[in-house]
């Protein structure tokens, strides 16, 4: 049997700096790449936020720098998703596809992926005009009028970008608070693209018969009133849910399905360790997502030395 030291499970941020830092120590660290290679960095913008890019840099090429960097000292990577996991013997067995893969360490770095509103016709018309990725898709909806629905940062960050496109992005949110960071906030409301409609739930995405977004239906919290908006797609900045249903009965997490850690990346399981978006619901930065796969990778540096490996 091929046992691994370790594998990093997930290839965002967190996972691509656990494997820069077990690689560097010579544990050649196994990457799966999950079902999203790269997390959400892959997906999003110009970063402005990471320390070190003082013009800021575009998320994919900062993700793909980070792959390189691990490369460079031997991290091996797997495209594949892991379906099931074995931590109660060891070594600890993964599935992915077809392959099985037994590692003495595991470092979770699986992140967190977008939020739907679970509408009625919502699934059906996602690559239709439904879409969590404005990066992705926002270039097909040029000249168009949009709907982008948070109140958070991805929101705000969505809206303005695709201000490059749409003629006019109309930003609906629940309530009237914003959760997102003044400097956002400020930037999507002084863009004269951008339309604001707080109190504003959507309750069905039209039009299931035609195959493609035509409009929202809309209702206000607070009057009942309801409505019809016509867009041609409606983008979801509404955030994000833990990537751990594969742990489920094996490790602790939150009532949100995030792992629970104790000292920022122990789980319950000695020689596991979890770090970035999949157990951290407070934070959720790249970099600090970068700060806890080092973390993890250090844990296992030590955990493997005083079990004699
Ligand atoms: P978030 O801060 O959790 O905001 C999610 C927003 O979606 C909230 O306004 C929430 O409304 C709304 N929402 C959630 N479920 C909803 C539902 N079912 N129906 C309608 N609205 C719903 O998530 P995020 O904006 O993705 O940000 C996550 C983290 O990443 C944050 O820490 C953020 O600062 C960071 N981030 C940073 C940048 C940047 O700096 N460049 C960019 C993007 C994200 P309520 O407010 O009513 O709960």
């Amino acid at each position: 049997m091929d046992i691994r030291k370790v594998i990093v499970m997930g290839s965002g941020c967190s996972g691509h700096t656990a494997a820069l830092y077990t690689a560097r120590a010579n544990l050649k660290p196994l990457v799966i790449e999950g079902h999203e290679p790269g997390g959400q960095l892959s997906l999003t913008t110009l970063v402005e936020n990471f320390p070190g890019f003082p013009d800021g840099i575009q998320g994919p090429e900062l993700i793909e720098n980070m792959r390189k960097q691990a490369s460079r000292f031997g991290a091996e990577y797997h495209l594949g998703h892991v379906s099931s996991v074995d931590l109660s013997q060891r070594p600890f067995t993964l599935h992915v596809g077809k392959h099985q893969f037994h590692t003495e360490t595991l470092i979770i770095a699986s992140g967190a992926s977008a939020r739907w509103l679970g509408l009625p016709n919502e699934q059906a018309l996602i690559g239709h005009g439904v879409s969590s990725c404005a990066t992705c898709d926002g270039f097909f909806f040029s000249g168009k009028e949009i709907a982008v629905i948070g109140g958070g940062d991805s929101a705000m960050e969505e809206a303005t970008f695709l201000t490059r496109f749409a003629t006019k992005v109309t930003l609906i949110h629940r309530r009237e608070q914003f959760r997102a960071s003044k400097i956002m906030l400020d930037r999507a409301k002084t863009n004269p693209k951008i339309e604001f409609l707080t109190d504003t739930v959507v309750e069905d995405v039209l039009d299931h018969s035609k195959k493609e977004v035509t409009g929202l239906k809309l209702r206000n919290v607070k009057t009942d009133k309801q409505w019809e908006l016509p867009v041609s797609a409606m983008f979801l900045g509404i955030g994000h849910i833990p990537n751990a249903k594969v742990f489920e009965g094996q490790l602790d997490a939150d009532q949100d399905g995030y792992l629970k850690t104790t000292n920022n990346v122990f789980t319950r399981v000695p020689g596991v360790y979890a770090c970035g978006d999949v157990q951290d619901r407070r934070y959720r930065q790249a970099i600090t997502a970068a700060g806890t796969g080092c973390m993890a990778a250090l844990e296992v540096e030590k955990y493997l030395e005083e079990h004699g490996q």
